[in-house]
């Protein structure tokens, strides 16, 4: 087998094809090469050969000393030069690859063969001592810390490793001889240090620094292999969901020295500006230094071009002042790469006695706006194709397009107080309340109002809808208040857990710090991150471009995507993102908006009502109001479906807990008080998710189920009239068996011809389908479409069963769920596609065999999740419906998953 491969101006044996075995730098390294672009020689070590070297416990695999023996021997050939040579000694470095670039996250280690033996020649052939004890002193340094330290598994005592130990000597070297800069330090100076350098390392570690070239090298490559399981590896890669089978690659390079005097330097650059996807050479450089002072943050580097230049660093030279030569050289090759990888690309160089050389090159990390602008320019540069321009946009990323964001400048800036979950995307700040009525009236004289609570109820809705943001110490993702949130495209932060609240008290405690009712505090929703004060915030608004790349991903969209909906406001935001319909509108919304109080006073009368005529009086009173409602959703929504729900939530969601609210009930049905609190109480259920709801409700209440049909059937009718195409689908929810639906459609059916009648229609044209939200009714689903026209699957309840989780209660044990890898996601955020998903499939298979065409959708949350909209691509569904903001990404997620 095969486990070193050279590359060089003369063969180079890979190319940018092999990333899984030679990891994405050795592979690019390898294809710049072939490229003819200047890249130091080199060769790289498989990730085969890593894992190998892991799972044995530390030895190689048959085969692998011969093969590095006869590619260094190559290299050396290739350089003039020989490793271990006094003459001409040739130095390298030792660095770490994986498939997927894991910035940082492994280790390297530079300057390998510096011993007592090349010393002497380097600085005789260079004539620049001060160079080769700078090279010598960062190798002690590297390599004490990657190889003798981590390596060995030795942990650092109080963060007190032998790297942070070897700093500390040089900070207090220059200090006695005050001296500011590293550059400052003499020939005499770097010997000296490396002096106490190698002692300080033979006392804490126990161990002579290696001065064998031989041995520096085995120990390099062992420990950069070793690195893939470091800790700081291993919890990205949990992070990124990057297997831990892969490995990672060591390619062994020819140094070349940015830190040989003021003509040589090194630096980083991006193909285009990955903040804002400018067309625009964007990069950093540092003279007289090595990459790791760079890419690790050591010193502040210099911008490369006017491009990159800012406000504060007006005084600095560029590197197109400095080296135009290298400069313009640099410049050509970012256009050769760019026309060759088709790609914003991210690369590293070092220039050696103003001679450029390339050290890296990889895809670029950018934000979701350069993302869509970079792939519309290319696009138009005729760079990449239509299929490659929407696939360079995660869908994800359109999130920060369509919400106000945090400053990403300040926010680096600034001290983070405390995390949470990112329950709804988007920056906001605001003057603190604790109870939704003081967040209402606080909003009336701030603009911007955070609401912080425990948690929060439908009662708390108001404030809610006051807030720029919300902030609750509990509750997960699909928590009422993230829901709601990200329904509004609300910035919303939930089960920040560091927080204790005093809601009686007005005040907050965060850590040993409190706050007040009216301190201002900033919640990025997209990362889960609050600030104290106020951080700037950037309006990421839409753009032509962000239409016409939509447009564009919408002709290769085969899956409707509608939205959940619940006003005639929430519809117009959801058609103006593209919506093509309602897949759900929850009735019972009209009850928990600002200015329900009369509807909802009613609806209490319909609940605490006892006698048959109470109640029937009652809710002929309701009626006008939910024909309203639904009246003016159908018109903004003309010519387009609109599914809606009968009355869904279990009925003591809506009971009075005031005793006011209580008092003035009881007047109105003329009962005592005492009574109202007496049917308050026997509406209380043990398991209300799992109670008196939805269909059940419907069969219970029947005059319930009649008046919202009637409700549908009349606006329906009065807007046909007027010219308009309404389109009701009446669902619907929570049922189990056929029969229900047969008790539900007798009503649907009378009510509708009564009310065509009272019209002088001759029909009313409607649908009627169900959710199927239990698992009984999915696996009854050949009969439940015998009376369904339509299915619309409520992923977020059907979850819930299936898993046995309640939903408002997942926050204590899934977090521990997921971090002992127990399920690989939150199945309420992806939809779980072995379980559910196979549920899903039974029924959509089930129902369409009895009714080919039968309509299938999906509303729960799941909807505007990507993988999950590739799953209902998968399965068949005809749409997904999603909260309004999500609608752009249900959208691209869609046109992936047809491309
Ligand atoms: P990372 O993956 O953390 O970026 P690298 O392997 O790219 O680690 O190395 C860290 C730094 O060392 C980079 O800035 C790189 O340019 C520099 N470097 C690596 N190999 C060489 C070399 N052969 N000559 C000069 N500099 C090098
Ligand atoms: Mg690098
Ligand atoms: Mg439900």
């Amino acid at each position: 087998e095969k486990y070193v491969y050279s590359f060089n101006g003369e063969k180079t044996e890979g190319d940018a094809s092999l990333m899984n075995l030679l990891g994405g730098k050795g592979a690019n390294l390898a294809e710049m090469a072939r490229l003819g672009i200047p890249v130091p020689p080199g060769f790289t070590i498989t990730t085969e050969c890593c894992n190998a070297f892991l799972r044995s416990g530390g030895s190689y695999p048959h085969g692998y000393t011969e093969q590095l023996n006869d590619a260094l021997g190559r290299l050396e050939k290739n350089m003039g030069l020989a490793f271990g040579d006094p003459d001409n000694p040739l130095l390298v470095s030792c660095r770490s690859g994986g498939r997927q670039s894991m910035p940082g996250m492994m280790e390297t280690v530079l300057n390998v063969g510096l011993t007592s033996g090349t010393i002497p020649g380097l600085i005789k052939k260079t004539g620049n001592g001060r160079f080769v004890y700078d090279s010598y002193r960062r190798l002690i340094m590297m390599y004490a810390d990657v190889v003798m330290e981590k390596a060995e598994g030795i942990e650092a005592m109080n963060g007190n490793g032998i790297r942070n130990q070897l700093e500390k000597i040089l900070a207090a070297f220059k200090e006695t001889r005050n001296l500011q800069n590293d550059a400052d330090l003499t020939e005499d100076d770097l010997k000296t240090l490396c002096g106490l350098f190698t002692e300080r390392v033979e006392t804490v570690l126990g161990e002579k620094f290696p001065d064998s070239p031989e041995a520096q090298l085995q120990g390099a490559i062992g420990a950069v292999f070793k690195s893939w399981n470091g800790k700081r590896a291993q919890s990205y890669r949990r992070i990124e969901q990057i297997p831990d089978s892969w490995g990672t690659g060591v390619t062994v390079q020819a140094m070349v020295f940015g830190n040989m005097g003021d003509t040589s330097a090194t630096g980083v650059a991006f193909t285009r500006n990955p903040a804002t996807g400018e067309n625009t050479f964007f990069g950093e450089w540092l003279a007289n230094a090595q990459g790791e002072d760079v890419v690790a943050g050591l010193r502040t580097p210099a911008p490369i071009n006017d491009a990159t230049k800012r406000e504060t660093n007006k005084g600095v030279t560029s590197l197109e002042v400095a080296m135009p030569g290298a400069y313009n050289e640099l410049e050509a090759i970012r256009n050769t790469l760019e026309r060759h990888y088709k790609e914003m690309l991210d690369i590293e160089f070092t220039i050696q006695n103003k001679r450029l050389y390339m050290l890296q090159c990889r895809v670029g990390k950018r934000t979701g706006t350069a993302s869509l602008v970079m792939a519309m320019e290319m696009l138009e540069e005729g760079l990449i194709d239509e299929v490659t321009a929407i696939k360079r946009v995660k869908p994800q990323q359109l999130n920060e397009l369509l919400h106000p964001i945090v400053d990403p400048e300040e926010e680096s800036r600034a001290e983070c107080l405390t995390e949470g979950l990112p329950a709804g995307p988007g920056g906001a700040f605001g003057h603190l309340a604790f109870t939704s009525d003081d967040a209402v009236k606080l909003a009336k004289t701030h603009p911007n109002v955070i609401l912080v609570r425990e948690e929060t109820n439908p009662e708390d809705i108001e404030g809610m809808r006051a807030a720029s943001g919300i902030l609750t110490a509990r509750g997960g993702m699909t928590s009422h208040a993230a829901l709601v949130a990200r329904g509004w495209g609300k910035c919303c932060i939930v089960g920040a857990g560091d927080i204790t609240i005093h809601p009686s008290m007005n005040k907050m405690q965060i850590g040993d710090k409190t706050f007040n009712q009216g301190d201002i505090l900033t919640l990025n929703g997209t990362r889960g991150r609050v600030y104290e004060g106020k951080l700037k915030m950037v309006d990421a608004t839409e753009d032509t471009r962000f239409q016409k790349f939509m447009q564009m991903a919408d002709a290769y969209r085969t899956m409707g995507v509608r939205a959940n909906a619940d006003t005639r406001e929430d519809a117009l935001v959801a058609k103006s993102y593209g919506a093509e319909g309602i897949g759900l509108f929850r009735t019972e919304h009209m009850f928990y908006s600002a200015g329900a109080d009369d509807r909802l006073f009613i609806l209490r009368k319909i609940i605490l009502s006892d006698t048959e005529g109470e109640r029937k009086a009652a809710v002929q009173e309701l009626e006008p109001y939910v024909k309203e409602e639904i009246k003016e959703t159908l018109k903004a929504m003309n010519g387009m479906p609109v599914t809606i729900r009968a009355l869904d939530p279990p009925l003591h969601e809506f009971v009075p807990h005031s005793r006011a609210k209580q008092i003035e009930l009881a007047e109105a049905l003329g009962v005592d008080v005492t009574e109202i609190k007496r049917r308050c109480e026997a509406l209380q259920e043990s398991n209300p998710m799992m109670g008196h709801r939805g269909v059940r409700l419907g069969i219970s209440v029947p005059d319930l189920t009649e008046m919202q049909v009637k409700a549908v059937f009349e606006a329906t009718a009065e807007l046909a009239k007027d010219g308009f195409h309404p389109q009701p689908e009446i669902m619907i929810p929570v049922t189990c068996d056929v029969e229900e639906l047969v008790f539900v459609r007798k009503i649907v059916n009378t009510t509708c011809e009564e009310v065509a009648r009272r019209y002088g229609l001759a029909s009313i044209v409607h649908k009627f389908g169900t959710m199927i939200e239990i698992p009984r009714s999915a696996l009854r689903a050949n009969q439940m479409a015998e009376l369904s026209e339509f299915f619309s699957f409520g992923t977020n309840d059907l979850t819930q069963l299936t898993y046995g989780f309640s939903r408002d209660d997942v926050g204590e044990f899934l977090p521990t769920y997921l971090e002992k890898k127990i399920l690989p996601a939150d199945p309420f955020q992806t939809l779980d596609p072995s379980g559910v998903g196979e549920l899903i499939k039974i029924a959509v298979e089930r129902g369409r065999k009895t009714r080919p065409d039968l309509k299938l959708g999906i509303c729960g949350e799941h909807g505007g999740d990507p993988d999950s909209v590739r799953f209902c691509y998968k399965a068949g569904l005809d749409y997904v419906s999603c909260s309004p903001y999500r609608i752009p990404i249900a959208r691209l997620a869609a046109a992936h998953a047809a491309i």
